[in-house]
């Protein structure tokens, strides 16, 4: 048996790089893709450190892509060899939660992220995708991999955060963290038509990208009360939209705090500790607040896929600025380390096959 390398969580708190099988002879509606570039996520740490519960052996990663290595005989309009883009979530099209409409909820609440937590991830030289005919989204040529990478996580989600905010056309909004998912949901909300963005952010290269991905006004919650300066800049109304961006109870409560009654609060972030979210009550309007809170897991899909691509092959969007570091796949241990604590200015790595 042909085997390759990947790189693997040993249970909580535990990574390792290990030798397995290659993934061969997909079902018929499957594919096996040559891993080109992928990338580390937070939530790859988040998994590592328990988030999602224990896991031995699995394959971390779900931001790559790749050329199609190997097809099942049903998936008809890709062929070996093209390159293609595969999003972080694989619904399978076919489920009741699927057919719904929740396609990021597929077969079971967050099950359309089947990469790194119900089946081996992107950190291998080869991965296996599900329901290619609905996943695989070739690239076009003028782009490149390194910014069709993007496509996976960072852009879809950080998109559907603004998506979600319903932002109206020229309405105001806040991004609480302008980590890589909030640097594009400030660059969302912008392509949406926001009328003034404020970002919530106090790392300086975070800062100074959050300007150059649209933000109007960067505030510094540890010079000022990010709160009461968003009050203020919005002449005491709060904003229509929040986008909550980090997953912590102290983002998420500024964001409720932040919004105006009738507004809404868009959420992103991957909760990764504790057993409760709080929500203050008086801010909410003692439930009474017409304050909508929504959540929502990275949309996925071929269809999802072409639209991103398509906005950075017409140069609506550039992603790469997001791209801090560059390492080959033998030290995505240091990616993932650097990723953990965010030292050295780490924004996203890019990993090379
Ligand atoms: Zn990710
Ligand atoms: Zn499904």
């Amino acid at each position: 048996m042909k085997t390759m390398k990947a790189f693997v969580m040993k249970g909580i708190g535990k990574v390792a790089f290990m030798e397995k099988p290659r993934p061969q002879s997909p079902g018929p509606n499957d594919a096996v893709i040559k891993t080109t570039r992928a990338m580390v996520c937070t939530s790859d740490v988040h998994t590592m450190k328990g988030g999602v519960g224990d896991r031995q052996d699995l394959t971390f990663g779900h931001e790559a892509v790749g050329v199609v290595y190997e097809l099942g005989s049903e998936v008809k309009s890709v062929k070996i060899g093209d390159r293609v883009a595969i999003s972080a979530i694989t619904p399978c099209y076919k489920c009741e939660n699927c057919l719904r409409g929740y396609t990021s909820q597929c077969t079971q609440m967050l099950g359309g992220w089947k990469f790194a937590n119900i089946k081996d991830g992107t950190f291998a030289e080869y991965f296996h995708v599900n329901d290619a005919e609905a996943n695989l989204a070739p690239i076009p040529q003028n782009v490149p991999d390194e910014a069709a990478v993007y496509t996976c996580d960072m852009m879809s989600t950080g998109f559907m955060g603004a998506e979600r905010a319903d932002i109206p056309l020229g309405g105001t909004v806040a991004v609480f963290a302008q980590g890589p998912v909030g640097l594009m949901a400030t660059a969302g909300a912008r392509l949406l038509g926001a009328g003034m963005i404020i970002a919530v952010e106090s790392v300086p290269n975070r800062k100074e990208l959050a300007l150059h991905f649209g933000a109007d006004k960067v505030i510094d919650f540890t010079q000022v009360d990010a709160v009461e300066e968003i009050v203020r800049l919005t002449n005491g109304q709060g904003v229509d939209a929040a986008i909550e961006c980090l997953g912590s109870q102290v983002t998420f409560e500024a964001c409720i705090k932040a919004t105006r009654p009738g507004g809404t609060i868009s959420v992103t972030g991957y909760f990764g500790d504790g057993q409760y979210v709080n929500i203050p009550r008086v801010a909410w309007g003692v439930g009474l607040g017409d304050k909508t809170i929504r959540t929502g897991l990275c949309p996925g899909g071929k269809v999802r896929m072409q639209q991103l691509l398509r906005l950075i092959e017409n140069g609506r969007i550039d992603p790469s600025p997001l791209t801090t570091h560059t390492f080959p796949f033998a030290e995505v241990d240091k990616a993932f380390k650097l990723m953990e604590t965010k030292a050295d200015g780490m924004i996203k790595p890019i990993i090379m096959f």
